[in-house]
């Protein structure tokens, strides 16, 4: 069997372990990317055919956390970021139709009365309960809970319904019932722990919504970033159909695949939680129990290309999410075209639909063929679509979405705990505490730079 050596082995080659890899690159450190799947990216991945740009998974940087904008300038294509196109309007779709979320709020929460009271989006009891969040009391207790309850607590049944399901909990495509609040909205948490009340503090803040928007991406789709990382690192860095399946420590790592391995001085697992698990059973089984204990979610993402005329709805916005409650097969769509510039030949609209995720777990035991039809006939009835779509693509995401469930970061604390028994190997990536492309880049970076601490300071770099 042949034995490449390096000074790192990084198993999973998504965004997270791309991102190590330059980091240790830059560091002047070797490294082998070893991806299971045929490509790299991980979930990022975009196809460019006809004219047409369609990005399977994430299709949005958030600027506001800057590390994917950093390393954007770093890899030299941030002057190729673009920002979202305006009307930048989200819509929440309720009884069949599309209500604009509350202007100029914060993840959907309102900040001002007076543009509550405008929206067309709840009932007025759900607006005075929402309005009553300034005068309900902070909570008493430190103990993580989930969006739901949070939600409730503060701003009442309907903003639960309408605003926490489909947006907070729908980012993660997750459980609202389920995911942390502590885990991935603190911000809110801390506006309740040091003002008594979320519209409150928010709105003392006086956040402007940013002329360019809070997104960008790059006109070839997020796809880009993974191919100008991939162009970073020397050749032969990243291999592909590489999937790790054991790992040996004797003094070195050995890090084996089927039929080649890689002599490492440490490791760093950028794979999901569940996979990373079965990499660390054999040194260590209750830290492979912590990591199966993350919860993951799948969806389906379903692409149409139809010409403009085709569709009646001015698509005047970036898409819509739907609430649970309204028991839709969609999870939420995307206008393409109307939310980038340059996704679809001249005089023709993209647009994305999602299915699945944890509120409708079986969708994607559905056949392709299945799936397409139920996102086709959802659109096409939301958005009074006539005729046959140009195309249609169906991308499945199996357990590809982690689920940051409450008392996630207790879990991550004990992880970190008995991550330090096996010295030199590291964790990274989504599965843990990084959600996001710009997370998933920090995270990863950091994760490289102890790495490097770890082999300058035991001295067992192998070349
Ligand atoms: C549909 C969808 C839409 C999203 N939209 C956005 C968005 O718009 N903006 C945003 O910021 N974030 C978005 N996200 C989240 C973001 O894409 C992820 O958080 C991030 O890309 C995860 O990167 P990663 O490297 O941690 O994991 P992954 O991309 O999952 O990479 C892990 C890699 O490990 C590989 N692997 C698994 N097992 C092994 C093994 N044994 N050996 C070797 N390799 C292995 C896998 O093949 C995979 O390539 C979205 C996610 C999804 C699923």
């Amino acid at each position: 069997m042949p034995v490449d050596v390096a000074d790192v082995a990084i198993a999973g080659g998504g965004i997270a372990g791309l991102a190590a890899a330059y980091e240790l690159t830059r560091r002047g450190l070797t490294c082998r990317v070893l991806e299971a799947g045929p490509r790299p990216g991980g979930v990022i991945f975009t196809e460019r055919f006809d004219g047409w740009v369609v990005d399977a998974g994430p299709d949005a940087m958030l600027v506001q956390k800057p590390a994917a904008v950093a390393l954007c300038r770093e890899l030299g294509i941030a002057d190729r970021l673009v920002s979202t196109l305006q009307p930048r309007t989200a819509y929440v779709m309720r009884e069949d139709e599309l209500h604009p979320i509350v202007e100029g709020s914060f993840l959907g929460f309102p900040v001002r009365w007076s543009a509550l009271a405008r929206s067309s989006l709840f009932t007025w009891g759900g607006k005075l309960r929402m309005a009553a969040e300034a005068v309900v009391p902070r909570g008493t207790h430190d103990e993580d809970e989930s969006i739901a309850t949070f939600v409730r607590r503060r701003f009442g049944e309907e903003a639960a319904d309408y605003l926490a399901e489909p947006l907070l909990a729908g980012i993660h495509a997750g459980d609202v019932e389920r995911l942390s609040m502590r885990a991935l909205f603190p911000r809110l948490i801390d506006a309740e722990r040091q003002s008594g009340s979320v519209m409150r503090a928010f709105r003392a803040l006086h956040v402007k919504p940013s002329p360019q928007g809070a997104f960008v991406s790059l006109p070839g789709g997020v796809g880009e970033l993974v191919d100008a990382l991939v162009a970073a690192l020397p050749p032969g860095t990243v291999q592909t159909s590489a999937r790790v399946t054991d790992i040996e420590r004797a003094g070195t790592f050995l890090v084996s695949t089927e039929g080649a391995a890689v002599q490492a001085g440490a490791v760093l697992l950028a794979v999901p939680a569940y996979a990373a698990a079965n990499l660390l059973r054999a040194f260590d089984t209750t830290l492979a129990g912590l990591c199966d204990g993350v919860a993951y979610a799948s969806t389906a993402t379903v692409a149409f290309g139809y010409r403009r005329e085709q569709v009646r709805h001015p698509l005047n916005g970036t898409g819509f999410v739907v609430p649970r409650v309204e028991r839709h097969p969609l999870l939420a769509a995307t206008w393409v075209t109307s939310k980038w510039p340059g996704r679809a030949p001249e005089g023709h609209v993209l647009m994305r639909g999602f299915l699945g995720g944890g509120r409708d777990p079986h969708r994607l035991d559905r056949s392709d063929e299945e799936l397409v039809a139920t996102a086709r006939e959802a659109l096409e009835e939301a958005l009074a679509i006539d005729g046959e779509p140009i195309f249609a693509r169906l991308y499945r995401w199996t357990r590809q979405s982690p689920q940051y469930e409450v008392g996630h970061l207790e879990r991550v604390a004990a992880i970190e705990q008995r991550l330090p028994s096996i010295p030199g190997l590291f964790l990274a990536g989504s599965g843990f505490r990084a959600i996001g492309i710009p997370d998933c880049i920090a995270d990863a970076r950091e994760t490289a730079a102890r790495a490097v601490t770890y082999l300058t300071t035991r001295s067992t770099k192998t070349i």
